[in-house]
């Protein structure tokens, strides 16, 4: 029997068929996952309704997460189609261009602060919305998306680097949080993917070379292997883990010099 038979889901972050979530969706919809997307805008409504559209019973709902009314509107929504909710997965970030350009220093206020909300403090909004759905099934598990930035500086990486501290450190606190409630909290450090949200830090292509000449498997991660990773930290396979922050990098992180 497929692993996630008879769960649901709900994919944060689609906007074409390069971005993490989608590979993540296609993942878990081969396992079984009945999923929600959502979609930010009707400028990429199409795009992801072409791509939903081949995951069979998938809804397809609007949500742009800085706004409470439409998280609302979209888990009720999934609550009435789906009656219950297994998995949540975040693969959302956003950071004005002229921040991640800028000098760090230089970085606006706005900018933070429009970083953060939509970055970080999303996932705290996501998971408290998706906790009543969960706990009708005695649990669940909650996914993010982040990069090694977070833990060290990176060049061209800036406000995102901070923003995605700040993420993590939200993945432990909710972890400790929902933990008594059976809800898992992680995420997945992916190493750099050529995606749209890749192409607004400068210099990205230039990473991407490195990261494949210095990683210890001496090539860059394929959307696949982050997809089977998500598979692996929402489904009863990392039943013993939460608060973790695993990286899926082809192992760059371990190299010092
Ligand atoms: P992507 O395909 O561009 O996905 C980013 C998504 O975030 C887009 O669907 C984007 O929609 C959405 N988004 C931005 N602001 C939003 C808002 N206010 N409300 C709802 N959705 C919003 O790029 P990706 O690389 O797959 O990114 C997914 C996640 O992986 C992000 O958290 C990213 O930081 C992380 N990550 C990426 C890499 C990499 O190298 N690509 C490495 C490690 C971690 P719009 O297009 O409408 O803005």
């Amino acid at each position: 029997m497929p692993l996630l038979e008879g769960r649901t889901g709900i994919i944060f972050g689609v906007a074409n068929k390069r971005s993490i979530a989608w590979a993540i969706a296609q993942s878990l919809a081969r396992e079984g996952m009945r999923l929600a997307f959502t979609y930010q805008g009707e400028r990429l409504k199409e795009g992801v309704e072409s791509l939903s559209s081949t995951i069979p019973g998938s809804l397809l709902l609007a949500c742009d997460v800085t706004n409470d009314a439409e998280i609302d509107a979209v888990f009720g929504e999934v609550g009435k189609q789906f009656g219950r909710l297994d998995a949540l997965v975040h693969s959302v970030a956003f950071a004005p261009r002229e921040d991640l350009e800028n000098e760090f220093v230089k970085t606006s206020r706005d900018g933070f602060k429009l970083a953060h909300d939509i970055s970080s403090y999303s996932l705290v909004a996501l998971s408290r919305a998706a906790m009543p759905l969960m706990l009708q099934n005695g649990g669940g598990s909650v996914l993010a998306l982040t990069y090694y930035g977070a833990e060290k500086v990176v060049e061209g990486y800036n406000l995102m680097g901070v923003a995605k501290a700040s993420l993590e450190a939200s993945v432990r606190y909710l972890a400790a949080n929902l933990g008594p409630q059976n809800i898992r909290v992680n995420a997945i450090s992916a190493g750099p993917v050529n995606t749209l949200a890749a192409r607004g830090i400068k210099g990205f292509t230039e990473m991407l070379k490195h990261h494949a000449e210095r990683a210890p498997l001496r090539r860059s991660v394929e959307l696949e292997e982050i997809g089977n990773a998500g598979l692996f930290l929402i489904s009863s396979m990392s039943s013993g883990i939460t608060g973790e922050v695993m990286f899926v990098d082809c192992g760059y992180n371990i190299i010092g010099l």
